[in-house]
């Protein structure tokens, strides 16, 4: 059979969550982009066919406002709307809503079921690769200028004789505490995602002759069998961590097959694991990987720089999470499968860590790139290798200028970020400096702003050993902090309030007291006021520590979203951050120790993880600021970054840009609330975005309206239309989603004509 020639500018290699971002972003920025997948399905791990959730920096709210956007957020968030039905894994439907927005995607071509075998060179450059489609018998040959590798085992790097990683790197290679003595060749090993579902009819175990009796076998699982019933599927079967994950696929496989039914009649024998209703009823049909090869790039992120939150002027993502560092032994170890490390802040990323260092025009993104086998612990989450493909599609837009990937991350790299920015991402330190953006030139005014104030009373909460909320303050001054308080005591119990300044939103671990102030609760429900004093304080996040010298005081408490407010639990004695026991921690002082609030059932009501103290301040906290929404950051920092109007004053609100003299929109983008501290995208619209709204300009003929939008459920919105002349334009929100009551917006940018050069 002839070989089909297919061009393009750029060749995605894998249809993972990194591949599939990567093309998109390409495609968007206006290359003629291939997709080639082995796989008939889209989507790597969170394809139809393996159903591992997406997950991210946020690890469960261990890291606050920390929720991946752009690409990959989106895709997270049409899949926990369309996919979601009872558990994070219910992602039967997944790979065809990754393929309908492929498909969509004008630059786009997509060749499923095509592996690609070989890597044809010249020098240092790849000119095309040759894959086979399973499904057709066809051959295909792709020629591009620039090749991305997101296989997951960095197929094209190593046929193309890029120097990767592989296996353990040495303690004293990288200075990394968590790296074992001497180096090996062991990984994480693969995984059999299986899910199970209650019949009403008993189940019996099944009865291969080769499962394994497991009695009487010290493994872990023995040790700490699941209780609960697995619909939502089990990642903690794992195998070949001492073997070749990609050399050694067909043993593992067969061995993980092996496990699964020999676990599952172990478990369905336990009574007390009350599975004798249950079946299997999904078996992945390939095992997930974890790790393979990762190909050196100019810079080898290491724990290091994890720990450390080193940031890089050529940064492009971030990732949080933990170093979870999956035990070689998996299934047949005789420890937990996995440890989380972890460490203080969310990381960055430069993108000298995606691309191959031994060949000029091969881009990396997904589990491949150029970090140590620790640091590989956090950045191979999903929403992370989006992330890492977003900004591979974006800078391969650049790439013609130069010719090179170095090239491209050398010279492009402030565009590179501003254009990740510009379609809503985050990258720590990077503020939009956008010279097309006209919003960033006018002047902003709104018909009502809030001040910080927290919601309506939902329950009590101990203050045990001491409880944190950690608010803006914009007065440069802060005199007075009232919370409201139920003491049970049965006698009146003072209680102190301590001012100090905060390293960041997700770094609660403040040293220095600004001031500290007493005030008596006296017995059952009251009002407490401290006089705290304190001036000259620059506008930033603060923290008020408040402790009590009895127990039995309850502090009132919030389920409302009060954007820019965390709150803290004080550890005298330890950390204990970890839902499951299994964390430890990383560059973090000792104890005493402030812990996020948690609450693990945020899950099944997201609401429950804002529960924060009630408190007011003196004098207000104007954090809420019209002139946020241009202040060059999309989601709090260390200060909201939004506007928010007052809830008083009800909706229809109005924001409204103004400019001296008339400019030419073509384009405005915003972004709305969708509350980024959720650690997984909320399955119905937050009531903190904006459900309804409309887009008017002034012209010389008059008004006229550019958008009408009835209930929105994105972060980003962007409205394009014919060029208009005008000095404002104005945005009213008139609905916000879920009752939610005053209108909030995170940014505008708007564009003209000329932004298209
Ligand atoms: C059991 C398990 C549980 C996990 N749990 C989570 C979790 O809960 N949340 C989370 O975010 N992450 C989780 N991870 C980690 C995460 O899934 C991976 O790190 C991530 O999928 C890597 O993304 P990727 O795009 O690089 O690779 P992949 O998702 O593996 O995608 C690579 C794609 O390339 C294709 N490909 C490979 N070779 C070729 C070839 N020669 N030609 C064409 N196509 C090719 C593959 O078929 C695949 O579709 C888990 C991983 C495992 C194994």
């Amino acid at each position: 059979m002839a070989v089909c020639e297919i061009d393009s500018d750029l060749c995605v290699v894998g249809g993972g969550i990194a591949g599939i971002c990567a093309a998109l972003a390409a495609a968007r920025g206006g290359l003629s982009v291939v997709l080639v997948q082995n796989r008939s399905l889209l989507g790597g791990n969170a394809s139809s066919e393996i159903r591992q959730h997406i997950g991210g920096a946020g690890f469960q709210g261990h890291f606050p406002e920390a929720r991946e956007a752009g690409i990959v957020g989106d895709l997270w968030s049409m899949l926990r709307r369309k996919c979601y039905r009872s558990n994070p894994n219910d992602y039967a439907e997944s790979s065809v809503l990754f393929w309908d927005v492929c498909r969509r995607e004008r630059n786009l071509r997509l060749f499923l079921n095509t592996q690609v075998l070989e890597v044809e060179k010249e020098g240092r450059e790849i000119i095309s690769i040759c894959g086979l489609q399973g499904s057709t018998g066809k051959r295909f040959r792709f020629r591009a200028k620039q090749f991305a590798d997101c296989s997951g085992d960095a197929v094209l790097a190593y046929l193309g004789g890029a120097k990767f990683l592989a296996g353990q790197e040495a303690r004293e290679e990288f200075g990394e505490s968590l790296a074992p003595p001497e180096r090996s060749d062991f990984t994480m090993g693969n995984t059999i995602l299986f899910q199970a579902e209650k019949l009403d009819c008993e189940v019996p175990a099944p009865d291969f002759e080769w499962i394994e009796d497991l009695r009487g076998r010290e493994i872990w699982w023995t040790l700490h069998p699941p209780s609960a019933p697995m619909e939502s599927g089990c990642w903690t079967f794992e195998y070949g961590g001492k073997l070749d994950t990609i050399l050694d696929a067909e043993e593992i496989y067969e061995e993980l097959l092996k496990i699964v039914y020999s676990a599952w009649a172990d478990l369905k024998r336990r009574p007390e694991c009350g599975m004798e209703n249950y079946r299997i009823s999904f078996l992945s049909a390939v095992p997930g990987k974890r790790e393979s090869r990762r190909v050196i790039g100019d810079y080898i992120l290491t724990q290091n720089d994890i720990v450390q939150t080193r940031r890089f002027e050529d940064d492009v993502l971030y990732a949080g999470w933990s170093l979870d560092l999956h035990n070689p032994d998996g299934f047949y170890g005789k420890t937990r499968p996995t440890t989380f490390y972890f460490f203080p802040e969310i990381h960055s990323v430069p993108l000298r860590c995606l691309y191959a260092r031994d060949l000029d025009n091969l881009w990396l993104a997904g589990r491949d790139i150029s970090v140590t086998h620790v640091a590989l612990g956090g950045v191979r989450l999903m929403a992370s290798c989006g992330l890492a493909g977003e900004a591979v599609g974006t800078a391969a837009v650049y790439f013609s200028k130069e010719g090179t990937c170095r090239g491209t991350s050398r010279n492009h790299i402030k565009s590179i970020q501003q254009d990740l920015l510009r379609n809503g991402g985050f990258i720590p330190g990077v503020r939009n400096q956008d010279p097309d953006d006209l919003a960033r030139i006018a002047e902003v005014r709104a018909t009502s702003e809030a001040t910080l104030c927290t919601g309506e009373h939902s329950e009590w909460s101990p203050i045990n050993d001491g409880v944190g909320i950690a608010f803006p303050v914009t007065a440069g001054k802060l005199e007075t902090l009232t919370i409201w308080v139920k003491n049970e005591s049965g006698s009146p119990s003072v209680l102190t309030a301590r001012l100090q300044p905060l390293r960041t939103i997700r770094d609660f671990h403040p040293t220095e007291v600004l001031s500290e102030a007493q005030a008596v609760a006296s017995a059952g429900v009251s009002t407490v006021e401290f006089a705290l004093g304190a001036n000259d304080l620059a506008e930033d996040i603060y923290m008020v520590h408040l402790f009590s010298e009895r127990p039995d005081i309850h502090v009132s408490q919030t389920r409302s979203r009060v954007t820019g407010v965390h709150s803290a639990d004080h550890f005298p004695h330890g950390p204990t951050n970890d839902p499951h026991g299994w964390g430890q921690e990383l560059g973090m002082p000792n104890p005493p120790r402030w812990v996020r609030r948690f609450n693990p059932r945020r899950v099944t009501n997201p609401m429950d993880f804002h529960l924060t103290p009630r408190f007011a301040v003196h004098p207000a906290s104007h954090c809420y600021r019209a002139s946020n929404v241009k202040n060059g950051v999309n989601r709090p920092t260390r200060l909201p970054n939004l506007w928010a109007s007052d809830p008083v004053d009800g909706l229809p609100q109005e924001i409204s840009l103004h400019w001296g003299e008339p400019v030419l929109v073509e384009e405005v983008r915003l972004i709305f609330d969708a509350d980024m501290d959720l650690a997984m995208p909320s399955r119905e619209p937050v009531e903190v975005m904006a459900a309804d709204y409309v887009i008017d300009v002034e012209t010389e003929a008059g008004v006229r309206r550019l958008a009408s939008v009835q209930a929105n459920d994105r972060r980003m919105t962007v409205h394009s239309f014919a060029p208009v002349k005008t000095q404002a334009l104005r945005i009213s929100i008139t609905r916000m989603n879920a009752g939610g009551s005053n209108a909030r917006l995170c940014e505008i940018r708007c564009y003209g004509p000329q932004s298209r050069n």
